[in-house]
């Protein structure tokens, strides 16, 4: 039976920042007794439509702050989730956290709760910098909260610790980008993300900077950053193994991408939820705004919380719908076999070191990836975009032919990805 994860969406934080367009409302804590509830809900509203027993092997809490959930909160959702599907005996359990919303006691019962990873929001290390994205935290608290989830377990006997960056902010120099990694690396967490700011329309920075009031870097210069990052985090012993990813690792791992057998494996600390989604994988999502991918299915929830808890309040009043859809869904669109060729060269180039093997494509399409795609691949490749080496498949042995994005590409990742659209 194929592994399914499940995306959990908390829209709640204290203060929404400047550059956010994620769904997440401020100031709304009082609704999460009730959203609890909701969720709850809908975890057994899609589970009494699923046609087999569903094995889980990840759960995501993201959000919003889902770090503003109590222990109790977090328990009763996994006790849902425990009672409707199978979680593998392995399964990881991150949360989202922001720095300065975790105290020692709700890290020990969220660890003892099963939760086995943590992801801490730092963005920065600078003290303007992060006054800029109007974070709540300083740097001070980040060291603190890495502490504290130390000593609760989320070490390396589990999946760890994750800290977010971004890049590219206004008054942001490579030197305070270059201490920012310092400071990071010195934490040690397993894993490390790292983002190029986008500028979202509708939010204030969006706004500013369309009013020329932002003082962002010249591209150039974020191109910089996003190249030293790559190279120092290799040298501090990351495995750079997705466009903004990169993750520690146990054992010996060929990362040498001049070989012409190259290890597709991850890295140990990889996000095992992400790459469910990066290799296109199903994936069921609960909560206002979570979006999902299932069944053949492509769906999304209502955004709001208000309605959200509403459209889940009277399980006894659903109708059957098609799993994996619920009430609270909205938006539903079931997937041709082109929406899903061209999904899955979206999402599995991002992987910086496994990319797209041809055999793979052909086990999962019947079709091969040159008939499918001859004149972007050709033209990716002689635009130094992407390459094409010879490795051997991971299941079998059987020698197949690998695309990556390149140095050039991974800078240019969009103009990579629009071609299979
Ligand atoms: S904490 Fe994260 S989700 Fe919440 S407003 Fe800030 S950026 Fe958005």
């Amino acid at each position: 039976m194929e592994n399914t994860s499940i995306y959990i969406h908390i829209p709640f934080c204290k203060h929404r920042c400047a550059y956010c367009d994620f769904n997440t409302y401020a100031r709304q804590e009082d609704s999460i007794p009730l959203y609890i509830k909701a969720l709850i809900n809908e975890i057994e509203a899609v589970t009494s439509l699923k046609p087999n027993p569903i094995n889980v092997h990840t759960v995501f809490f993201g959000g919003g702050t889902p770090s503003l959930l109590s222990a109790p909160q977090f328990d009763s959702v996994l006790q849902a989730l425990r009672a409707a599907f199978t979680l593998t005996a392995d399964a990881e359990i991150s949360i989202e956290a922001n720095p300065g919303t975790t105290s020692p006691e709700k890290l020990d019962a969220i660890r003892k709760a099963g939760i086995n990873r943590i992801s801490f929001g730092v963005q920065s290390a600078n003290t303007e910098e992060l006054r800029m994205l109007e974070r709540i935290h300083d740097f001070f608290t980040v060291i603190q909260s890495v502490a504290d989830a130390r000593k609760a377990g989320f070490d390396r006997h589990s999946y760890g610790v994750n800290l977010d960056l971004i890049y590219g902010l206004p008054e942001q120099t490579l030197s305070t980008w270059q201490t920012t990694l310092q400071r990071i690396v010195d934490l040690q967490p397993e894993h490390i993300s790292a983002y190029a700011l986008t500028l979202e329309h509708g939010t204030p920075f969006g706004r500013w900077s369309s009013k020329g009031l932002l003082p962002l870097p010249d591209p150039d210069v974020a191109a910089e950053m996003y190249e030293y990052a790559e190279e120092f985090l290799e040298d501090s012993g990351y495995v750079h193994y997705e466009i903004s990813n990169w993750a520690l690792d146990r054992g010996p791992l060929t990362t040498d991408r001049s070989s012409q057998s190259t290890v597709h494996r991850p890295p140990s600390f990889a996000c095992k939820h992400n790459l469910q989604y990066w290799h296109n994988l199903p994936y069921l999502a609960f909560g206002a705004g979570a979006h999902g991918y299932a069944n053949g299915y492509r769906y999304s929830n209502v955004l709001r919380i208000k309605t959200y808890i509403e459209r889940l309040s009277q399980p006894s009043a659903f109708r059957p719908l098609p799993f994996p859809l619920s009430p609270a869904t909205v938006n539903q669109h079931k997937q041709t076999l082109k929406d899903d060729m061209s999904e899955y060269m979206l999402n599995n180039l991002r992987l910086t070191n496994a990319g797209v093997t041809e055999s793979d494509f052909r086990l999962r399409f019947r079709r091969w990836l040159l008939d499918v795609y001859p004149k972007e691949i050709e033209e990716l490749i002689q635009n130094g975009l992407l390459e094409c080496k010879t490795s051997e498949a991971p299941a079998n042995g059987e020698t197949s032919e690998v695309y990556r994005l390149t140095k050039r590409g991974r800078l240019l990742g969009n103009q990579v990805f629009v071609r299979f659209v």
